[in-house]
């Protein structure tokens, strides 16, 4: 598998209960480079623009609420098979699903509040980088 990069996302839950740097060692763990890293505080137009995908699903307005009310920690990742091997690191979307050691299952709460975002392709992760890291080379 080539290298690949991919956009996660430490998300308001996991800041507020001060698992950046368990999550942040997670990534590193699993042999994933961080290449590039941001902290803010998304404004809702960002969040939505972020989530764009979802805005006719019945959750968009509680994930908007969610992923702006307090900061995240975004970055770029690095390494091989990075898309498939972050989301495999990340867990079920819903934590009850989630596999024993991965971020979701031991930082999660329920499927909205679920600590972590990563790109789910290699079409949404150059999106996805690009949106929060501009001019950066994908
Ligand atoms: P992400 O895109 O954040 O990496 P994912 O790809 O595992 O997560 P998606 O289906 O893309 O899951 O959903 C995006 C986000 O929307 C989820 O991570 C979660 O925060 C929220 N979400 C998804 N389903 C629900 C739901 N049923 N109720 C509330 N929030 C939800
Ligand atoms: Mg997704």
């Amino acid at each position: 598998m080539a290298t690949q990069r991919t956009l996660s996302i430490i998300k308001p839950d996991a800041v507020e209960q001060h698992n950046i740097g368990n999550i942040l060692a997670m990534i590193e763990g699993a042999g994933l480079s961080i290449k590039a890293m941001r902290m803010l505080h998304l404004t809702r137009p960002m969040a939505e623009g972020f989530y764009a995908v979802h805005k006719e699903r019945p959750f968009f307005g509680e994930l908007v609420e969610f992923m702006t009310r307090g900061p995240v920690v975004v970055s770029v990742l690095e390494g091989d098979d990075a898309i498939a091997k972050y989301r495999a690191l990340m867990g079920a979307t819903n934590p009850a699903n989630a596999d024993e050691g991965t971020i979701r299952k031991a930082y999660a709460k329920d499927v909205g509040e679920n600590a972590v975002h990563g790109s789910d392709g290699p079409d949404t992760a150059q999106t996805e980088i690009r949106y929060f890291f501009p001019g950066y080379e994908v």
